[in-house]
């Protein structure tokens, strides 16, 4: 069986130096909001472009806590509106709703799958303070013309940057750098993971950066005073040691990623799978591998007979999820379209050759 993700295997890569150093961890005593997160921090923040990193506790938290630092420093209040993809994971709509803000949902392209900018402008209305975008699956979500309308209009741009590190807008700019503040996620499985959960923001605005470390730390801004009424959100000195690790690394595993991904979008060639691939291969770092078939549970079954393991990323959409029945009348025929067709091929920097080729050859066989 060819595994959707092996992080055994994605790990034992770089096993020496990860034992090092939560080694070096474990023996120093000192297990939070220490040297292994400053230095992350640093790095990451170099990494992505951006002046400020503050560490979080997971993805959602981080995404979490950019809003509610916004509420905090007046700049959104309750009921106001963000934009945001219909065809996002979750966690981007629950960080919305968590802060009392309400999410206008927007269709995403069908070439793309990513938020369709000649869409926002109509759905924005006088309590419109902000768009989030998700660079789905590793793909940038940004364009020029929605760094111009937010500019323009004086809203928030928010990047749900989760499952893109590394991603390259125009060559230029990191995702995670495009906007006024930025979400990660360190799930294990994303492209820079750790060993359980961790998130982080990055931001170039000072006041925010310090806001969202008071939130993610009770709430304090110094020892026993609390200006927020924060939570207990904070990365761990453990995950941050291994995620420095692994981000030295991440450029390298991105472009093995990149490597499975051409050969796949060059030698799939079975006419009932649609393979959509990026005109610029920097601005894609292949989280996932989504294909779209409208036979897609077929699919699915057949390449698990022959030997591969998928995943569908999503199954249902935000407002067809019960938790938020409000929206389940609503119609996004495109977002639909993709809950029910999309397949995502196994994609990782450990694949060998052989199973990149049984891949395709099982595809092609459908
Ligand atoms: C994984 C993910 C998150 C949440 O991250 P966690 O660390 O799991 O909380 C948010 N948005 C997107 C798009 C994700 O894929």
């Amino acid at each position: 069986m060819i595994k959707f993700l092996d992080l055994q295997k994605i790990t034992a890569k770089y096993a020496d130096e990860i034992h090092a150093a939560t080694r070096r961890v474990v023996d120093s005593g000192w297990y939070l909001q220490g040297e292994e997160n400053a230095r992350f921090e640093a790095n990451y923040a170099r990494y992505i472009g951006t002046k400020h990193c503050v560490g979080c506790a997971n993805g959602l938290d981080a995404l979490i806590w950019i809003f509610r630092a916004y509420v905090e420093l007046g700049v959104m209040k309750p009921g106001d509106e963000v934009v945001v993809p219909a065809n996002t994971y979750i966690a981007t709509i629950l960080a919305i709703t968590e802060n009392g803000l309400v999410p206008v949902l927007v269709e995403p392209r069908e070439d793309t799958l990513q938020l369709d900018d000649s869409k926002i402008e109509a759905a924005l209305t006088p309590r419109t303070k902000a768009v989030c975008i998700v660079h789905l699956y590793g793909r940038c979500a940004y364009t020029e013309k929605i760094g111009e309308l937010c500019r323009s209009r004086g809203l928030k741009l928010v990047e749900d940057n989760a499952q893109a590190h590394g991603c390259l807008f125009a060559g230029t700019t990191k995702t995670g750098a495009l906007g006024d503040a930025a979400g990660h996620s360190f799930y294990p499985g994303k492209n820079l993971g750790a060993f359980g959960d961790g998130g982080a923001v990055t931001t170039n605005d000072p006041a925010l950066a310090e806001a969202i470390r008071s939130l993610a730390n009770y709430g304090s801004t110094r020892k026993y005073a609390f200006k927020y009424r924060g939570r207990n959100s904070r990365l761990d000195e453990i995950q941050a040691a291994i995620l420095d690790v692994k981000l030295a690394h991440l450029d390298e595993d991105l472009a093995a990623r990149r490597a499975v991904a051409k050969f796949y979008a060059e030698n799939i060639s079975n006419p009932a799978v649609c393979v959509p691939v990026p005109d610029d291969w920097r601005a894609h770092v292949f989280h996932l591998f989504p294909v779209l078939c409208s036979r897609r549970d077929d699919l699915q079954k057949f390449l698990a007979d022959n030997g591969v393991q998928t995943l569908i990323h999503y199954p249902i959409p935000p407002h067809k999820q019960e938790c938020y029945a409000q929206w389940n009348a609503l119609s996004f025929p495109i977002t639909e379209r993709l809950a029910r067709e999309e397949l995502s091929l196994p994609i990782s920097p450990v694949m060998t050759p052989q199973e990149i080729r049984a891949v395709v050859e099982a595809v092609n066989a459908f």
